[in-house]
């Protein structure tokens, strides 16, 4: 996540809470949303950024530190990430990063939150607005984005000496990258024309392509090199440690 200063519509100037690798703007440090900066229906105009010190008050209070005061929503978001992130680890899956599945997720932390408990059951409430049906917990997307960062870098590393074979990653919040293919990822095969997008987990790298196990009872299968990004349309998002399967 980028935290730039932007200039609002109604020209007091913000922290901005932005995708690092869109620019998407996804928030304004006060919760004021990001419609204080940006028209409904059009996107950030990067003429916005601006290196003059926040002016808007709720910013201020937010970056000034002041003792007692109030937390940084993005060291909130943080907190709240590695929580989720841990219990998914802790159940051997990636977590899911949609909005409900960001709810369940403290649904399931909350009882044993400690201190945190009022914003994690806060945050296992979600918000239900019948009349604005778009209308979700600023938390959540927050959230999100320090989840998918980490992802992100997780999906980058492979073994040290693993040959390298590139395959497509994309991230849930947007924006796509080549990453290295490690023992133990999972792979999706690409079923735009087969209708069948089938996952296969890596079980061997080597200088002239990859094993690939579908577990459909025959051994693993070998891809060339040049095959892996014509017949995978992309690598998935790992749990900390690669499952056993026994
Ligand atoms: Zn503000």
């Amino acid at each position: 996540m980028d935290r730039r200063n932007v200039t609002g519509l109604n020209g007091l100037v913000h922290e901005g809470l932005f995708n690092s690798h869109t620019g998407f703007l996804i928030d304004v440090a006060c919760h004021a949303d990001r419609y204080a900066v940006v028209e409904p229906y059009t996107q950030f105009d990067p003429v916005l950024l601006t290196e003059d010190p926040a002016t808007c008050t709720g910013c201020r209070v937010l970056l000034g530190g002041i003792q007692g005061g109030p937390r940084h929503p993005a060291d909130i978001a943080r907190e709240c990430a590695d929580a989720v992130l841990a219990d998914a680890d802790n159940r051997g899956y990636p977590p899911a990063l949609d909005d409900e599945g960001m709810r369940l997720a403290f649904v399931r932390l909350a009882p044993d939150a400690g201190g945190l408990r009022p914003l994690f059951k806060r945050l296992a409430r979600g918000v239900y607005d019948p009349l604005n049906s778009y209308r979700t917990e600023p938390l959540y997307a927050l959230t999100q984005e320090h989840l998918v960062d980490t992802l992100t870098e997780r999906a980058m590393v492979v073994p040290a000496g693993t040959p390298e074979v590139l395959i497509r990653y994309v991230r849930f919040t947007g924006g796509e990258l080549q990453v290295p293919v490690g023992v133990g990822d999972r792979l999706t095969y690409d079923g735009l024309a087969s209708g069948h997008w089938d996952t296969g987990t890596v079980t061997a790298v080597e200088n002239s392509g990859i094993l690939v196990d579908v577990h459909n009872g025959l051994p693993p299968r070998h891809y060339e090199r040049h095959e892996v990004s014509r017949s995978f349309a992309f690598k998935r998002d790992r749990a900390s440690a690669p499952l056993t399967t026994s």
